[in-house]
């Protein structure tokens, strides 16, 4: 599967790029506004280390759902990495995608999956005209997940 990970069933990183490129230069022909969220499952190695590598993959399959679940049919859920996933949003301005992100964290908090309390931080960013690239979107919005990790994680920060 080239366009879909493994494990969860999400798109995979390599598709997230080729179809965001796509979407970001239809959002500025048109006019209309794309926001990312980038998404890190605190402590994850901890769950790994205490209850062992197959609990974390059925964590991982379990939060990839809900994020699945919550999400219009035109936005992007990809798995990015490890315990790393992207949202890109359609149609979305940045207040509207932080709340979307302030959902998400809350039903990760509540889902408990395998029994666990299981959290996510957030980086959230919107696409600038003079800034419209997918690589900058990521590296933006990474930016403002190191802060919510440094500002104590199962928080969302919004740049
Ligand atoms: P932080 O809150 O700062 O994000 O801490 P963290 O422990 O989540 O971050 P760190 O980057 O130290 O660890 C990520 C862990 O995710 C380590 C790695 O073993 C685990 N991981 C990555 N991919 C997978 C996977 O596919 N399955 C499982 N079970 N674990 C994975
Ligand atoms: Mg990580
Ligand atoms: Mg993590």
């Amino acid at each position: 599967m080239a366009t879909h990970d493994q494990l969860t069933g999400l798109y995979n990183r390599h598709y997230l790029f080729h179809s965001a490129q796509k979407k970001i230069a239809r959002s500025i022909r048109h006019q209309t506004p794309v926001s990312l969220a980038m998404m890190d499952i605190d402590h994850f190695k901890l769950v790994n280390d205490r209850h062992g590598h197959p609990m974390g993959d059925a964590i991982l399959q379990s939060v990839a759902s809900l994020l699945e679940k919550q999400s219009r049919k035109e936005d992007i859920v990809a798995r990015f990495g490890g315990e790393e996933f992207i949202i890109l949003f359609d149609h979305t301005e940045l207040q509207s995608a932080e709340r979307k992100a302030e959902d998400l964290r809350q039903l990760t908090e509540q889902l408990k999956p395998e029994g666990l309390s299981v959290t996510m931080s957030f980086g959230v960013v919107e696409l600038q005209s003079d800034n419209n690239h997918i690589d900058d979107m990521i590296k933006r919005a990474d930016e403002a997940l190191y802060l919510a990790k440094e500002a104590g994680r199962n928080r969302i920060v919004a740049a």
